[in-house]
């Protein structure tokens, strides 16, 4: 299930980690904003997103908290 989100509320999720998805393009791993620095492995890279012209959908594999989508 995934929660369709306004561009505003993808980009002030992502602000936390300093991670704009309008300028990547891909698939990129990074840290999660809601879990990672909760946990020992800090710099483990839970958090996967993919940026594409039709928008941004990312999951953490860590976390129920973070994921959503933008179309
Ligand atoms: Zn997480």
């Amino acid at each position: 299930m995934t929660r369709r989100l306004s561009l505003d509320e993808v980009l002030r999720m992502f602000a936390r980690i300093g991670f704009d998805p309008r300028s990547h393009s891909g698939t990129h791993e990074l840290r999660c904003p809601a879990c990672s620095h909760l946990r020992r492995k800090k710099t483990h890279k839970c958090l996967s997103i993919r940026c594409d012209a039709d928008g941004f959908f990312f999951r953490c594999f860590h976390c129920d908290e973070f994921h959503g989508s933008y179309r």
